[in-house]
């Protein structure tokens, strides 16, 4: 919350961050930029190139990389948050804080299911979504921003709620498949419905997650048409290779794959949407907290799984959890670009690692070491507690 407050006060918060070793940018298309500094004006970003280049005066921060990477921070395109940093699925404290040391500055809400005793009748479930959203945009721990209101539908909703529940400030469809609506005929009309007063939506893919939820097949993802093929590496229960191959080939939509997920299927989906040219479609989430628990460096073992496994070079890796994630989802984070939010994750290699630099270590499988997270502009946290050291850390040279 003090990083929305600091940005608005009179004199402009400028951040300058030089001496970059390897600027990351989140873009597919162009995933490492010629550059060592970028400027970022109240929390957004103003500039990025080489520092002589660039008019650095009149910092209010200054970070020195010490020749470390920086990258846009990490999207979790798929969690289950449910109030607060609590989480009953695990009876946990803090798990969001403990993403944040993982590198995540961003996460989705892929539904609210886990709200103990979450109500099913139509007028308590729109006012769940609204209290979540609500809830989550007030309540950012360590700054992160979890975009949260994430209705599950059920059987008998009509167009007028989505009308109002866009009105009230909801954006976000949890995933199809947890309700009642479990047929590609009902889902497809209220997505549809969803998609007009613009809320976004996901479909659960894959066999039942937990007592209680069912089967979605290749048929009814096909046919609900959701904005997010959710978890199409199943959560954590896989569709046959066929059906997932299909999605990946007729599908428009994004195709999320997640840590809690079939990993053989994860590497089928990414190595199909590489195929016929939709991996600017891929993004990734850890489907957490879950039975799996909660993984605070879920996206980082993601890339690190995806790049080592999947033979994708660490930086195109990395845009799967940013910039692809950004664009499929409409979020002004997740690249390093002027206009964009002003957000980072600086990486290392990690202490000992076989990895003769930061991306080849990634490619070896090894994680990167979080070293700082910078968030609206905002140093958020330095050294993780919770991913291995990175070798060298930046370090706020002025402020
Ligand atoms: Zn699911």
């Amino acid at each position: 919350m003090s990083h929305n407050v600091a940005a608005k006060s009179a004199v402009p918060n400028k951040l300058v961050i030089r001496n970059i070793g390897l600027l990351l940018s989140g873009d597919l298309d162009h995933p490492i930029l010629d550059a060592d500094t970028v400027v970022a004006i109240d929390g957004i970003i103003h500039a990025v190139g080489k520092e002589k280049d660039i008019d650095t005066a009149g910092a209010t921060t200054t970070v020195d990389a010490k020749g470390t990477a920086l990258a846009p921070g990490l999207i979790d395109s798929h969690v289950h948050p449910v109030c607060g940093d609590w989480t009953p699925r695990q009876n946990q404290l803090g798990w969001i804080d403990s993403c944040l040391h993982g590198g995540v500055t961003t996460m989705v809400s892929a539904g609210e299911v886990h709200t103990p005793g979450r109500p099913k009748d139509i007028v308590g479930l729109k006012a769940m979504a609204i209290f979540a959203q609500r809830s989550f945009q007030a309540f950012r721990p360590g700054g992160v921003k979890v975009y949260a209101g994430a209705l599950v539908l059920e059987q008998g909703m009509v167009e007028d709620d989505f009308k109002e529940l866009a009105a009230a400030g909801v954006k976000l469809l949890g995933e199809v498949g947890l309700g009642s609506v479990k047929d590609g005929i009902t889902g497809r009309r209220m997505v549809h419905w969803a998609r007009k007063y613009g809320i976004q939506s996901t479909i659960h893919t894959g066999g039942p997650s937990i007592p209680g939820s069912s089967l979605i097949d290749k048929d009814m993802v096909l046919e609900t048409d959701a904005d997010v093929v959710g978890h199409i590496n199943g959560g954590h229960t896989a569709l046959p290779d066929d059906q997932i191959m299909d999605i990946c080939l007729r599908s428009p939509r994004a195709l999320e794959i997640v840590h809690n997920g079939n990993e053989r299927a994860a590497l089928l989906a990414l190595r199909t949407a590489r195929e016929v040219s939709h991996l600017d479609h891929v993004i990734l989430g850890t489907d957490s907290p879950a039975g799996s628990g909660v993984q605070p460096l879920g996206i980082l073992r993601m890339i690190s799984m995806l790049s080592s496994l999947g033979e994708i070079p660490a930086e195109i890796a990395i845009c799967l959890a940013t910039g692809n994630t950004a664009k499929m989802r409409s979020l002004n984070c997740g690249l390093i670009a002027a206009g964009r939010e002003a957000t980072f994750v600086f990486l290392d290699t990690a202490q000992q690692s076989a990895g003769k630099n930061l991306l080849d270590s990634i490619q070896k499988g090894d994680l990167a070491g979080v070293s700082m997270v910078i968030i609206d502009g905002m140093v958020s946290i330095q050294r993780s507690r919770n991913t291995p050291p990175a070798t060298r850390v930046p370090e706020v040279v002025g402020a």
